[in-house]
């Protein structure tokens, strides 16, 4: 861990609202639970209690679904002009922005991640989906569509489609990226017209509540944005089965998302799933090599790994492998892992003694079943849910490593000879999400892209996210896409309407 410590003072506004219990925002009020039962969550860099949050159930769900379709049904927001809707949205962005530090602070507190990460990447990132989204409200159009009835012979239609928004809307977000996350929720849902029931993750609840305060600040009618911190078995689970929600989206673990589906299943609400990954990083001979290796870095250890798109497979051609499998290492023992809210720090703990524990597990199978870590491979430390950058080799397909999201700091580099063979390994997986490939050769370059069964494919470089550019799974990574003008089709209905002329 670093010992240079450069750890900076929590701002003001961070230490106030984590000092009081936080409440759960429904109907444009901050409401107690029910129960007036309270969850910690933790500062994964100590392992001590940040704060305590009201702990949602189904009742306080249902209270928050009944204040969403009010609130859909009155008009309020969608009926509200598609200008005045991006108006808001943009706004929130601003104000957003304007909070850039504190909420940068409050996303490491709570989540570990460096403050310099979540000020460079996080809150940006987030401001800027907000005023892509606002961009849409005003564009969100039908089409006029010419028939030709053959049993109606001689009638004239006209045909046109609407966009309308889809209703009551339940997002239930986690923990790695948590107010990226309910940033590529709320944006596309509220340009769209919808009205939602945001929870959460439990590890990391505060910057959506943050987020909240803004929502409220930025005048959005009452109702349109409820959030209920909870636990996923009680509050979650009750969003995903309400039979007054209308549509569903979903980030987090396979296996939940398979409970969702199950759970939607009462009243056939619409599902949307961004799911887990175990994404190929190939790097052929032809790459240049200097720039693969941190590339090939960065797509694993970037936010202590726990990416769904994390690059935790790395094939590499056999002439170059010693070389990039060194370099990886190398990379790795130079990462500083400390506290997030230390400005020297580049990798924080893992967000939960759970999931320190789960990367550990994984750890262990590996070298159980003849894996050999080049660099890294314990935890780190007594205090904090630290692990160490971890680089693996001697590791087959069969392994549960090779095949099971880990989304911890641990990348298996394997060799491979030819296109064909990584083509098929790379591909040899549940999972689909995103891939990369490094080489100079242009034709090679979109052969790969194009065979690999991925939602996102990166050439020559990783993990480069726009508000623009769709993002979600082939196979079990997910259903529908996010981001670009995609999301806005999981957040609206086609209506056709036809009128004889
Ligand atoms: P998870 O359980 O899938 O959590 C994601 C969200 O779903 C959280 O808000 C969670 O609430 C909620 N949830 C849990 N059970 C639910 C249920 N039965 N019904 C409705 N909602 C439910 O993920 P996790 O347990 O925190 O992490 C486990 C693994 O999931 C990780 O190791 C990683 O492999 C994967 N993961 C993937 C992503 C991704 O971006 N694709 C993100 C996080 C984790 P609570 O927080 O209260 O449990
Ligand atoms: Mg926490």
């Amino acid at each position: 861990m670093s010992t240079a410590t450069v750890e900076i003072p929590t701002h003001q506004h961070v230490l106030s609202f984590v000092g009081a219990p936080r409440k759960m925002l429904i109907g444009g009020r901050w409401l107690d639970a029910e129960s007036g039962k309270t969850f910690p969550t933790y500062n994964p860099a100590t392992g001590e209690v940040l704060a305590h949050v009201a702990e949602g159930n189904s009742i306080d769900v249902d209270k928050a679904v009944t204040a969403a379709r009010k609130a859909f049904e009155s008009g309020s927001w969608r009926t509200l002009s598609a200008s005045e809707r991006g108006r808001l949205i943009w706004k929130l962005a601003d104000l957003l922005e304007s909070h850039l530090e504190e909420f940068a602070q409050l996303e490491s507190l709570d989540n570990g991640k460096p403050v310099g990460v979540a000020r460079a990447a996080d809150v940006p990132l987030a401001v800027d989906h907000f005023r892509y989204m606002a961009g849409w409200a005003t564009k969100i159009e039908g089409n006029t569509i010419p028939l030709s009835v053959p049993y109606t012979p001689g009638a004239r239609y006209h045909a046109y489609t609407l966009r309308e928004p889809v209703g009551v809307v339940a997002q239930i977000i986690p923990w790695n990226f948590p107010l990226l996350m309910a940033a590529w929720k709320l944006g596309p849902a509220l340009a769209a017209g919808c009205t939602i029931v945001l929870k959460p993750a439990e590890q990391t609840p505060l910057s959506a509540l943050r987020l909240g305060e803004l929502i409220c600040e930025a005048g959005f009618p009452d109702g349109v944005v409820n959030i209920v911190p909870g636990y996923g078995e009680t509050a979650g689970a009750a969003l995903a089965a309400h039979p007054d929600v209308d549509k569903v989206a979903f980030t987090g673990s396979t296996e939940v998302g398979k409970l969702i589906l199950r759970a939607a299943a009462g009243n056939l609400k619409k599902v949307s799933l961004e799911l887990g990954g175990k994404s190929p990083n190939i790097v052929c001979s032809d790459a240049d090599v200097e720039a693969s290796i941190p590339g090939v870095s960065s797509a694993i250890f970037f936010n202590q790994g726990q990416c769904c798109c994390a690059g935790s497979r790395l094939f590499v051609e056999k002439g170059i492998f010693d070389k990039v499998v060194a370099g990886v290492a190398e990379d790795a023992k130079k990462i500083k892992v400390g506290p997030g809210m230390d400005l020297a720090t580049q990798m924080g703990p893992l967000v939960s003694d759970e999931q320190q524990r789960r990367v550990l597990g994984y750890l262990e199978s590996g070298f159980s079943e003849g894996a050999k870590a080049v660099v890294g491979g314990r935890k780190l430390g007594d205090k904090g849910y630290f692990v160490e950058p971890t680089v693996l080799v001697d590791t087959t397909q069969k392994m549960k490593i090779m095949q099971e999201e880990i989304f911890g700091p641990v990348v298996c580099a394997v060799p491979f000879t030819d296109v064909d063979e990584v083509l098929q390994a790379a591909n040899d997986s549940i999972y689909g999400l995103a891939a990369a490939v490094w080489t100079r050769d242009v034709g090679k370059a979109h052969r790969i892209a194009a065979e690999l069964r991925a939602g996102s494919v990166w050439i020559n470089c990783y993990n480069i996210f726009d508000a623009a550019l769709p993002f979600g799974g082939y196979k079990q990574s997910g259903w529908g896409r996010e981001m670009g003008h995609n999301a806005l089709e999981l957040y609206t209905e086609v209506k056709a309407v036809t009128v004889r002329l």
